[in-house]
């Protein structure tokens, strides 16, 4: 009887799919400025393909302000920035000072990261992470740092990231990460520079898709197909601007009287001597095309209203128009010097709208879902890891139905 169930156990291993056995993992690519609507762009065919295996959302929207870092941090923490802390690309905090993404020293601190990203989340429950670049993977969160990461360099060609993914991804299923991050800045490179109708940007998509595709053919070539789940999303989108929807700060404040910690198109101002009121007069209400708030009564939409971080007064500009100062330049020379993408706007806009694409033996085929915000993401990636999530804003109920439902996925 005994050998007999050996024999059977054996004859079912061998039957099973190679990988099936395996605890499931996931790939997390982020694609900078990858708008939703890029992915009908002729260029963008293994995303397309992608997407017909698996799950494309009509849109994810970001959080506010639709930035880089703020964006990139709560897809991986699940938190909005009022909660995870990383309020814009460049803030200053009482303790710790400025932060800017250029500044190593400042990213490598753990201070500035709240919140517990899914790659903490894996470490701490055994499971290995690794990533190649993505904001905050870089410091010591809770004292903890992906098994393997790299500082970032832009200028590591985008074949080198590729390469060691692929490798992490070849080690013996013990000992390779569960949960790996990966970045291309690409398509917000071209966006900024061209605009987002540029031919450019479609070069741009063509790269990143390719990638996508040499990626998805290497998992199938190492028989993972049935073991790592893809995820390819964007931080935020991308609007065109140009002269002609240009507001000249300084036509309504004398800028030698705040600090603007980060200026376009979502403005951080603090008063130099804390007089906010008289900040409020000067620019509220003066430009048609310019929002304006105290820190507390930032439409709730924004959820960006509680972390002391976010400056005593927020400046919105509406889609496709940039905010500029002067500086040592002529008035005409700042508006002139305006042109190509930006993004940073209300998350709600059209133009800020986020890729999200998914496949992988966790996730559902052929489905299209309605728009959904990116603190999502956490849960449903720790649900396909099969971890258990730190409390965050996001809900898994929000994403269930990109997953497969039960019967469906691999045994
Ligand atoms: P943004 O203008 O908000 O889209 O910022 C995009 C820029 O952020 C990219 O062009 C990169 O130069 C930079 N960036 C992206 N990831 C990182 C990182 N992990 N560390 C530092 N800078 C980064
Ligand atoms: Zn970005
Ligand atoms: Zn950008």
């Amino acid at each position: 009887m005994r050998s007999l169930l050996v024999l059977l156990w054996a004859v079912l291993l061998l039957a099973a799919p190679i990988g099936a056995q395996q605890a499931p993992r996931v790939l997390l690519i982020g694609l900078d400025g990858f708008r939703a609507d890029y992915l009908e762009r002729p260029a963008a065919l293994h995303l397309r393909a992608l997407a017909a295996r698996g799950v494309r959302a009509d849109r994810m929207i970001p959080a506010f302000p639709s930035k880089t870092f703020p964006n990139h941090y709560s897809i991986v923490t699940g938190l909005a920035p009022e909660h995870h802390g990383i309020v814009a690309n460049a803030m200053r905090d009482p303790a710790l000072g400025l932060f800017r993404l250029s500044d190593r020293t400042a990213v490598q601190t753990s201070g500035w990261w709240g919140g517990e990203p899914i790659w903490v989340t894996a470490e701490r429950q055994g499971r290995r992470a690794a990533t190649y670049f993505w904001p905050g993977s870089e410091a010591a969160i809770g004292g903890v740092r992906p098994s393997w990461w790299y500082p970032y360099d832009g200028t590591r060609p985008n074949a080198d990231r590729e390469r060691q993914v692929l490798e992490w991804l070849a080690l013996p299923p013990d000992s390779a990460p569960a949960f790996i991050a990966l970045y291309f800045s690409d398509t917000d490179d071209a966006g900024h520079r061209y605009g987002p109708d540029a031919p450019q940007v479609d070069s741009a998509i063509a790269r990143v898709d390719a990638a996508v595709g040499r990626l998805v053919a290497g998992i199938a070539r190492l028989g993972l197909t049935d073991v790592v789940n893809v995820i390819v999303v964007a931080d935020h989108g991308m609007a065109a601007v140009a002269p002609e929807r240009t507001i000249v700060l300084d036509d309504y404040l004398d800028l030698t009287t705040v600090e603007i910690i980060d200026l376009n198109p979502v403005a951080m101002i603090t008063p130099v001597d804390g007089d906010v009121d008289r900040v409020m007069r000067a620019l509220h209400g003066r430009h048609p095309a310019l929002s304006v708030y105290r820190r507390g009564e930032t439409p709730s939409a924004f959820r960006f209203r509680t972390h002391p971080r976010i400056t005593p007064i927020v400046a919105v500009a509406d889609d496709r128009w940039s905010l500029v100062t002067r500086g040592p330049r002529t008035r005409e020379a700042a508006v002139q010097a305006v042109g190509g993408g930006a993004h940073g706007y209300d998350p709600r806009l059209p133009s800020m709208a986020a890729l999200f694409v998914a496949a992988g033996p966790g996730i559902a085929v052929g489905r299209t879902v309605p728009a959904f915000q990116n603190i999502h993401v956490y849960p449903l990636m720790a649900e396909l890891l099969r971890l258990r999530p730190a409390p965050t804003d996001g809900a898994l109920d929000s994403v269930r139905t990109i997953l497969r439902t039960r019967g469906a996925s691999s045994p």
